[in-house]
Formats: C-alpha cells, sequence, structure tokens
C-alpha cells in the first residue's frame, strides 16, 4: 500500500477528514524521503512556498502521524524534536552532533540481538526501540581539534 492510501485509511480509522492540509502535509513529508526534519522545518517550507497550512495544523497532524506509526520522532531534548517518515524504512538507530545537528542513521543486528536478549530474560515486552547518540560528527571533532592546536 503506497502512503497516500496508508495516510486515508488512517485519518478514517480516526475519524478525520481528509483535509487538503492534511494531504498537503503527507506529500511534503514523502517529498523528504529519508530526511530527518523538524515541525518548524515544515512550517518554513510551506510559507516558502506559500502554502496555506498552519503551524497549529501542522503540529496536530504530526501527533496524528506518530500516533498511526507512519512517522517517528526522534526526541533532541528542550523540547526540541525531529521527525521522520516510517514507511518502507527498516530499523535505524541515531548519531546525532551536538554541535551541527547533523543526523547520522546506524543500524546493528548485534544491538538488537543483544536488546532482545534483555528483554527475553526481564521478560519485558518491548513495544518501542529508540537509541540515540549525542555527541560530535567527525567533521565537527576535527574541526574542534585543529581550534585547539
Ligand atoms: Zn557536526
Ligand atoms: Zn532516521
Amino acid at each position: 500500500m503506497n502512503r497516500q492510501s496508508r495516510f486515508s485509511q488512517f485519518l478514517e480509522s480516526r475519524n478525520l477528514r481528509s483535509t487538503a492540509g492534511r494531504r498537503v502535509m503527507l506529500q511534503e513529508i514523502s517529498a523528504l524521503g529519508e530526511r530527518h526534519f523538524s515541525a518548524e522545518d515544515l512550517v518554513a517550507r510551506f510559507r516558502r512556498r506559500g502554502r496555506a497550512v498552519s503551524r497549529a495544523t501542522v503540529y496536530r497532524t504530526l501527533e496524528h502521524l506518530l500516533a498511526g506509526g507512519l512517522v517517528r520522532r526522534l526526541s533532541l531534548g528542550h523540547k526540541h524534536s525531529l521527525y521522520e517518515s516510517n514507511l518502507g524504512r527498516r530499523h535505524h538507530e541515531h548519531l546525532i552532533c551536538l554541535r551541527c545537528g547533523e543526523v547520522t542513521e546506524f543500524g546493528s543486528g548485534t544491538l538488537e540481538r543483544l536488546l532482545d536478549g534483555v528483554c527475553r530474560r526481564r521478560r519485558f515486552v518491548a513495544q518501542r526501540l529508540s537509541i540515540q547518540l549525542f555527541g560530535m560528527c567527525a567533521r565537527c571533532a576535527e574541526e574542534g581539534r585543529a581550534k585547539r592546536n
């Protein structure tokens, strides 16, 4: 099933109308592909292109998409969050640069097996897994070293 029909079905299941604003939102998120974006990035993109999607619609629709598992959220602290489309993506984790904000993805079968083992031993039923490492990307670390020397 494609994104658009997944979304329509999802809106129906929640008794939400498929409004123009919501449809435009989904198109925009699809266009972003595998990129990570903030709610304000979306607001700015709509502004630039003169699309009348209000900030309130952006925030509310993101909450719906999140609840329906169509997007994933990375919490960066201080109420700052990034989102990414969750459709057709393999599970992955994130490295986040605190200096330039670069977000890099990685996946590890070893890590997943390790965590599965932890859950099995504790009979814990995990529903979500999200690992975020905060630090400095290679470029920023290099620049930091250059400045100190
Ligand atoms: Zn960086
Ligand atoms: Zn990601």
